[in-house]
């Protein structure tokens, strides 16, 4: 299961945990740390206190996933060699 099955919109600025609830303002990134329960990231997110192992780990690996793609996004062109 995608990790964005775990959460939904709610109106346009915010979104709400499937598994517990909580409301966030922001952005998905948020609420990959809040799944991961890594709110050392980020001051505002709130860990969830209801994630399952695995989805702990499917948040993981969606933050790696994100962090490699910002990582080539922000690597200069003439780096390469
Ligand atoms: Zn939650």
């Amino acid at each position: 299961m995608p990790i964005f099955c775990f959460f939904c919109a709610v109106g346009l600025n915010y979104i709400s945990c499937n598994l517990c609830g909580t409301k966030m303002s922001g952005v998905v990134t948020r609420l990959k740390y809040h799944l991961a329960r890594l709110s050392a990231y980020d001051a505002d997110v709130m860990p969830c206190m209801v994630s399952s192992a695995e989805v702990i780990q499917k948040a993981h690996e969606a933050i790696a996933e994100q962090d490699r793609k910002k990582a080539a996004r922000e690597r200069p062109m003439v780096s390469d060699r």
